[in-house]
C-alpha cells in the first residue's frame, strides 16, 4: 500500500511518536497489563508492579518480571526501525512507555523512556548498575546482598522528571504527532497530548479507534503494515 499519510511525514521536521505497547507485540512481547498473574489470578499487573508490592515480596516482584516482561530474544520490528530512522535523520523525537529496550537495539536517537529501561538495572543498596546476565541468576547483589531492581517505574511512583521535561517540551515543539500501539489512557502519559499545539496533526495508529480529547488522523489496523510502507 501507499501510505495515507507519507505527505506529512516528507513536510515534518520535528515528529513526535508517542508510543506504546501495540509497537513491540508484532516482536513477540505480549502487552503485560493482559498477562496473568503468577500466583493469584485475581492479583494484576499494577499491583505486582508496585512500589509496595516490591518492598513486601521482593521474590514474588522479581519471579513476576522474569515471567512476564523480560523477552531477551526479541528482536526491533519495521515499526522500531523506522521510527528510529526519522530520529537518526534529527527529524524525531519518540516518547514510549515500553520498557523492553527495543528502540535502543533499533539504534534510535531522540528516544525518552517515559518509564525507564529494564535493563537498566543497580543494586538499591550500593547503587551500583548490574549486568541483565547477573539479574537472571540472582535478585540480591552478590557484594552486599542488596536488592537488585530494574530502573522502571512502578505503578505507585512519579515519572522522574528529567524524563517527564523532555517529553513536554518535545511535544510542544511537535510539528506532527503520531501515537502508535497505545491506548492513550494511562496517566500522566496519556496527558501529553495536551501539549500538542493546536495546528499540529496529530495521526492515531492503532488497532481500534481511539476517544482523544481532539480531532485526529486515524489508520486503524496493523502498525507493521503502515509503517512498513512509510518511507523515511
Ligand atoms: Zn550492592
Amino acid at each position: 500500500m501507499i501510505n495515507p499519510h507519507q505527505t506529512l511525514f516528507d513536510d515534518a521536521q520535528r515528529i513526535v511518536f508517542l508510543t506504546g505497547a501495540g509497537v513491540s507485540t508484532a516482536s513477540g512481547i505480549p502487552d503485560f497489563r493482559s498477562a496473568s498473574g503468577l500466583y493469584n489470578q485475581n492479583v494484576r499487573a499494577e499491583e505486582y508492579l508496585s512500589h509496595h508490592f516490591w518492598v513486601q515480596h521482593p521474590d514474588v516482584f522479581y519471579d513476576y518480571c522474569q515471567e512476564n516482561l523480560y523477552f531477551p530474544e526479541a528482536q526491533p520490528n519495521v515499526i522500531h526501525v523506522k521510527q528510529a530512522a526519522f530520529t537518526q535523520q534529527n527529524r524525531a523525537t519518540i516518547v514510549t512507555q515500553n520498557i523492553d529496550n527495543l528502540y535502543e537495539a533499533a539504534d534510535a536517537h531522540h528516544l525518552i523512556n517515559f518509564h525507564g529501561n529494564l535493563y537498566d538495572l543497580y543494586c538499591t543498596k550500593c547503587q551500583q548498575a548490574i549486568s541483565y546476565a547477573e539479574y537472571q541468576t540472582t535478585r540480591l547483589h552478590q557484594v552486599d546482598g542488596g536488592e537488585i531492581r530494574p530502573r522502571i517505574v512502578l505503578y505507585d511512583e512519579p515519572i522522574p522528571s528529567q524524563a517527564a521535561q523532555a517529553a513536554v517540551q518535545a511535544v510542544t515543539q511537535a510539528d506532527l504527532v503520531v501515537i502508535v500501539g497505545t491506548s492513550m489512557r494511562v496517566y500522566p502519559f496519556a496527558g501529553l497530548l495536551d501539549y500538542v499545539s493546536q495546528e499540529t496533526p496529530v495521526i492515531v495508529v492503532n488497532q481500534e479507534p481511539l476517544t482523544l480529547s481532539r480531532a485526529t488522523l486515524d489508520y486503524i489496523g496493523d502498525a507493521t503494515t503502515y509503517f512498513a510502507s512509510l518511507q523515511v
